[in-house]
């Protein structure tokens, strides 16, 4: 096994087993479901906002390994960011999952997020991209929810 598949299996288990920012919201800005029929995987999405940035936002998964994993490293990614900021990393991470071939993406982000960079290993199992991607597709839609309250 060579090293980037070994730190992307380590980095993907250690989310799985201890997945951040995980539960519910009492009352949220924004309560969003998704699912991917695919797999067979659901979650809930919570959303908290303060002075245009995301005070809180909690998952509530019921998914395979890569959907859990992943949506444990959005959270911790855009906690306390600002709406721009969170699109961002959204825009970076999508770039980054749904780029063609097998290539790596060189990614501009801060060191705090480089488990992000793991999420790549998915790419050599095509229908689990869509796993990795339902938590981001499901903040998304919480913003564009946020948004259409403000
Ligand atoms: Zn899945």
């Amino acid at each position: 096994m060579s090293l980037a598949d070994e730190l992307y299996r380590e980095t993907i288990l250690d989310h799985y087993h201890n997945p951040r920012n995980h539960g519910t919201i009492e009352s949220p800005d924004a309560k969003i479901e998704g699912v991917n029929p695919l797999c067979g995987d659901e979650l809930t999405l919570y959303l908290s906002m303060e002075d245009g940035k995301i005070k809180d936002v909690k998952l509530e998964a019921k998914g395979c390994s890569i959907n859990t994993a992943s949506g444990s490293m959005m959270t911790e990614a855009v906690l306390g960011k600002s709406i721009d900021e969170a699109n961002k990393i959204i825009g970076t991470f999508k770039e980054m999952m749904l780029a063609k071939g097998n290539d790596t993406v060189e990614l501009d982000l801060p060191e705090d997020l480089e488990d992000l960079e793991a999420l790549q290993g998915v790419k050599k199992y095509p229908v689990r991209i869509k796993c990795a991607l339902l938590p981001w597709n499901t903040l998304i839609e919480g913003i564009e929810t946020v948004e259409g309250k403000r």
